[in-house]
């Protein structure tokens, strides 16, 4: 069980698309794929044509899907989405395909997650914009070629090294999401609390942010919560000082960390004196699957350099020994 945002599980759903920004001067961060993107879609529109077929990765919660009705809302286009593991048959795929219309987005989320049947389908969907359907069994099966409506097919997904070469290949403009800086995570909590109607003092925001494990996502969940303190016990206002003692309670600590990262690095540094130990036995030990472990739990401690990946497994840096406030075994190589 992982205490972890899936990308379906944001609470209070109807909130949560009223703090979405809708366009791209309202996104904040990812300034290199914003500034990019905001060329690729006024030259489409000037064009009148789809445009380029777009793939985003990256972890969790740092705005693909955000990010993909924005293209659709400022190309002035349909929004159509679906996810990877939704598509079961090429049928289930044909069918989204010949109802788009022209220049639509079509968003495919956990798109390494597609079976190899679907795919087959999507390339000369992306290619030719058509499709080939195979009527009939045994001899008198045949196939018939459907256009379809040119259309963008935008991608999502946490894993790129699970996406098949060729799928890959078909998308003429990979863009890589990244953590949020602490600053950019402030505004953003910010203009969420303005648009929730709460009222931040002093820090707050700051505080919120810096504990937001880089990821918009979880700052939005982080910021509800404490509003939920502030109500019952702050008098409706935030303050830095009732955002980290929510927080606290909460079991996120001053990093950001909560309890699954925690329990991570305690185990490699309990049980396995530092590492190295390799990513099966952390999941069993955790019963966390190790697809969790590696799109979830270890981006974000890769990226804050308090743990290492080493050929023959995790290892934990020096920074995640004070962290945890303890002491590294004199045996454990730097
Ligand atoms: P992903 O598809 O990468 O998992 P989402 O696009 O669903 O992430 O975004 C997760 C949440 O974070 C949404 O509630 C979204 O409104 C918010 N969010 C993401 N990026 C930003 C951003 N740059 N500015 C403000 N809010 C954002």
């Amino acid at each position: 069980p992982t205490l972890r945002p899936e990308p379906m599980d944001d609470e209070q759903g109807g909130l949560d698309r009223a703090l979405r920004p809708q366009m791209l001067d309202d996104f904040i961060g990812q300034a290199e794929a914003r500034s990019n993107l905001r060329v690729f879609i006024a030259s489409a529109r000037q064009r009148a044509e789809a445009m380029d077929h777009t793939l985003f990765h990256g972890p969790p919660g740092l705005g693909k899907t955000t990010l993909a009705q924005i293209m659709a809302r400022e190309l002035g286009v349909g929004f159509r989405m679906t996810s990877g593991p939704v598509l079961a048959k090429a049928g289930d795929l044909a069918a989204i395909l010949t109802n788009l219309e022209r220049n639509d987005v079509l968003f495919i989320d956990e798109i390494h997650r597609m079976n190899a049947a679907v795919e087959e389908v999507l390339y000369p969907a992306m290619e030719d914009f058509e499709l080939d359907l195979v009527i009939g069994e045994g001899p008198a099966a045949r196939t018939v070629r459907i256009e379809l409506q040119p259309f963008t097919l935008v991608g999502a997904t946490t894993r790129l090294g699970l996406l098949t070469t060729p799928l890959r290949d078909r998308f003429g403009i990979p863009t890589r999401l990244n953590f949020y800086t602490i600053q950019e995570l402030e505004t953003i909590v910010a203009g969420n609390a303005r648009k929730l109607g709460v009222k931040i003092e002093g820090d707050g925001a700051l505080e919120i942010a810096r504990r937001a494990r880089g990821t918009p996502r979880i700052a939005g969940r982080l910021l509800r919560r404490v509003v939920d303190f502030a109500v019952v016990e702050g008098g409706g206002v935030v303050s830095r000082a009732l955002a980290d003692s929510s927080l606290t309670r909460l079991g996120v600590d001053a990093k950001g960390l909560d309890g699954a990262d925690r329990r991570y690095l305690t185990l490699i540094a309990e049980s396995y004196l530092g590492g190295p130990v390799g990513i099966e036995t952390l999941s069993a030990a955790l019963s966390e699957s190790r697809d969790a472990l590696e799109e979830v739990v270890e981006p974000y401690l890769l990226q804050q350099g308090l743990i290492q990946r080493t050929p023959r497994g995790r290892m934990l840096t020096q920074s995640a020994w004070q962290h945890l406030g303890l002491n590294p075994p004199r045996t454990q190589e730097p």
